[in-house]
């Protein structure tokens, strides 16, 4: 008999925690924070008792198993050392709201993942964007390898998100397979890897999926038939900034994601093919090193602020752009926005694109916003989001076809679903759902 316990992230986005427990293991997915409107980062962590601050405001989960020593003592729960069965993890991709709790588990869980999840968490840790500290047991999976603890195995597959090394699952345990989404998308860089995923998970007794894209209005998933208008995607991305670097004469600024590193890969090659240079802030330059070590990187020194420099990546100055603006292209995060104030009548064009403030639902969208007016800057959204459309959902769920549909990560997820759906399931916070041989039961 398998129980698998919904714990949190059922109707929000972000915080998704859930646990697969067979006889033998236990195998939870994923570990990041509830996005709640209780918590500020601008509120200082207290070190000597972060973790159990952070299960006590409801940002983690109040799970057995998981802790050190003196949290789980605190908490009432039994930890890591203490624990019965095989307890590991699955982290979906390298998004706060998935990963952001890593830190916090005793340091000796085992936490399997994607290779190129691994690569952008190490790259994070040195970089020092990591809340509360690098978590020491780390496992990286190459794309369709297997992890396997007791009973459970993982199979890791690549799924497209708008971060680099997203994956999904198959959890396979003696009772059944549950296929687990985390995030994905259909108009990334690889729709490919989206549309083999749910084929790989055809038929799995159990598909657990995302559905951030029905939770802001009302959607009849099951009537919506293929849109007619095509569908933004990064590589028209990129040809919109081709466009922009070959028609616009000033500097232009880009605001993107730092962890969608392919982006900015695929942008230094794009904005050179017209001439100009992609100048970087060091840590977007340190993510785009640790996967594409051959690309021209190049740092902009305003952003640099004492650092020596990001390993053998020229320098661009100030006064090089100064002299020549059409010739470049500034990289720049919300953190450094007062560069802006040394290139006053030289700014073409500001574009934001998923980068912090990553949506108008957050405070500081409005200040980015008043403040790009109050210089004259003229400036779009041209940002793509990592979500699959609802119409893409239904796809998803279609093309799988499992047993029971579970839907999560979504402030509405009993929107998502369609008409060829046998079975769905919407778990209550806290409910267990029992798989045996191949059978739900609620
Ligand atoms: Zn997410
Ligand atoms: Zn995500």
């Amino acid at each position: 008999m398998t129980r698998i316990t919904f714990y949190k992230g059922l109707r929000e986005i972000g915080g998704t925690f859930v646990a697969v427990e067979t006889e033998k293991a236990v195998c939870m997915f994923d570990f990041g924070f509830a996005v709640s409107d209780r918590c500020d980062d601008r509120i200082r962590l207290r070190p000597r008792s972060a973790v159990e601050d952070y299960v006590r405001i409801g940002m983690l989960p109040a799970a057995d198993g998981i802790y050190e020593e003196g949290p789980a003592a605190l908490l009432g729960l039994t930890s890591f050392r203490n624990r019965k069965k095989e307890v590991f993890f699955f982290i979906s991709h390298m998004h706060i709201d998935h990963m952001g709790g890593l830190g916090m588990l005793d340091p000796d869980v085992p936490v399997c993942m994607s290779e190129d999840s691994l690569r952008l968490y190490h790259a994070l840790a040195d970089e020092g964007d990591l809340l509360f500290r690098a978590h020491g047991s780390c496992i990286g999976i190459p794309y369709g390898g297997t992890f396997s603890r007791g009973d459970i195995s993982v199979r890791v597959l690549a799924i497209d998100h708008d971060v680099i090394g997203a994956s999904g699952a198959v959890i396979s345990t003696p009772d059944g397979d549950i296929a687990y989404t985390g995030d994905y998308r259909f108009h990334g860089f690889h729709p490919d890897r989206t549309k083999a995923f749910g084929e790989i998970c055809r038929g799995a007794d159990i598909l657990i999926t995302e559905g951030v894209t029905v939770s802001f209005q009302d959607v009849d998933m099951p009537s919506l038939t293929e849109p007619e208008e095509a569908v933004r995607t990064e590589e028209t991305l990129q040809k919109e900034m081709a466009c922009a670097a070959a028609e616009k004469d000033g500097l232009i600024v880009v605001n993107p994601y730092n962890r969608n590193v392919e982006r900015i890969h695929r942008l230094i090659g794009t904005f050179s093919e017209e001439g100009r240079i992609l100048a970087l802030d060091p840590r977007q330059a340190a993510y785009v090193a640790a996967f594409y070590p051959d690309d021209d990187i190049r740092i902009y020194e305003g952003t640099l602020r004492g650092r020596a420099g990001a390993g053998k990546c020229p320098v661009v100055l100030r006064d090089e752009i100064l002299a020549d603006p059409g010739k470049y292209v500034l990289q720049l995060d919300y953190q450094d926005l007062y560069e802006l104030l040394d290139f006053k009548g030289k700014i073409s064009h500001y574009f934001h694109m998923d980068g912090v403030p990553l949506g108008s639902y957050e405070e500081c969208y409005k200040k980015m916003s008043a403040f790009l007016d109050y210089l004259h800057i003229s400036y779009e959204n041209v940002g793509l989001g990592g979500h699959a459309r609802p119409y893409c959902l239904k796809n998803m769920i279609e093309t799988v076809d499992p047993g029971v549909l579970i839907p999560l990560h979504s402030f509405r997820p009993e929107q998502v679903n369609s008409d060829w759906i046998r079975r769905r399931i919407l778990p209550r916070e806290g409910q267990t759902i029992i798989l045996q041989k191949g059978e739900v039961i609620e």
